[in-house]
């Protein structure tokens, strides 16, 4: 199951999907412009197809064969983020098939900043589509092991590239004319893109779902997720903490720290890691609360929101 790079790239080449490590989360990817290879990752993680896929570029040339208008703002932002946690939708060229971006006239790309990453793609030589390598809803990987354990007999192989120095999703920016709009927060925050951006007021567009990460349940654990602490802590419960603990934690059973000087880059990192934890810990709850609205704090916001179930 777990296999070196060269190993990876043959699979991709014959059409098959591996798992493979990027800064943000664990992608599996297949070859972006290979329909099959596309449905077989739709299959392996009972994604609904209305769900697009980011496609994976090693070089800023690639985004030629994908992309067919790059608007000046978007430009900027990829000179400036890329390769890093930011995917740009843009309008895509007739070569990528449909179904590698949910039936939407618009492409999602990113160049990752994990070297693995993009060597593997440079090996297979074509863009690797690659969404979150985890079953649908379901929490994100941030090592190879939460790969294995929710995708293990569903996919080509795995290749372990430690854990993912980011450790939540990237940020997704589309364009209305010039104008960025953030679809998803992600690993580049608001305040460190400077332009005049604004989130997605609604996931819908003319009825239509602009963008799917924007649906209300996603990133889920198994155990139920609580964002209020109430006064009476319930038996067998976990604290997801972020800085200092409140008063009454020693009524948890199982406590994780997301980063307990309240730095919010060491909590994304930490994120889905001790969700992860938690969910193993056969916890009949476990609560978390929100971070400060600042930097990477919005994107962890969002995750622990969607993944409570109602955002
Ligand atoms: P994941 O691969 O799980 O990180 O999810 C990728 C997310 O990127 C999707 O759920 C969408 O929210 C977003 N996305 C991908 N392609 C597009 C697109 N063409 N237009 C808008 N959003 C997109
Ligand atoms: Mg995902």
């Amino acid at each position: 199951m777990y296999i070196s790079i060269n190993k990876a790239a043959e699979i991709l080449k014959g059409g098959g999907i591996v798992a493979i490590p990027t800064e943000t989360v664990y992608g599996l990817a297949g070859n972006a412009f290979d329909e099959t290879a596309v449905a077989k990752i739709f299959a392996a993680k009972e994604r609904p197809f209305f769900d697009p896929l980011i496609v994976h570029i090693a070089e800023f040339g690639e985004i030629e064969e994908l992309v067919a208008e790059i608007p000046k703002n978007a430009k900027i932002l990829a000179e400036k983020f890329w390769p890093g946690p930011l995917t740009l939708v843009l309008p895509k060229k007739d070569k990528v098939p449909n179904l590698t971006t949910g039936g939407l006239s618009t492409v999602a790309v990113r160049m990752p900043k994990k070297q693995i990453a993009r060597d593997i793609i440079k090996l297979a030589g074509f863009p690797l589509a690659a969404p979150s390598a985890n079953m649908f809803q379901h929490l994100s990987p941030t090592s190879a092991e939460h790969v294995f354990e929710q995708l293990g007999g569903r996919i080509d192989g795995i290749v372990d590239g430690g854990a993912c120095e980011v450790g939540i999703e990237s940020t997704v920016i589309g364009f209305e004319n010039e104008t960025p709009i953030i679809y998803r927060p992600g690993g580049v925050a608001m305040e460190m893109i400077g332009h005049p951006v604004s989130f997605a007021a609604t996931p819908l567009k003319e009825g239509n779902l602009i963008s799917p990460g924007l649906l209300e349940k996603h990133y889920s654990p198994n155990t139920p997720l609580c964002l209020e602490l109430p006064n009476e802590i319930p038996p067998n419960s976990g604290l997801l903490a972020f800085g200092k603990l409140p008063e009454n934690s020693s009524r948890f059973a199982k406590i994780l720290n997301l980063s307990e000087n309240g730095n919010p880059i060491e909590a994304a990192v930490n994120l889905y890691g001790m969700l992860h934890k938690l969910d193993s810990c056969k916890l009949s709850k476990i609560f978390a609360t929100l971070l400060p609205k600042a930097g990477l704090g919005n994107a962890i916001n969002d995750r622990l929101l969607k993944a409570r179930g109602t955002a």
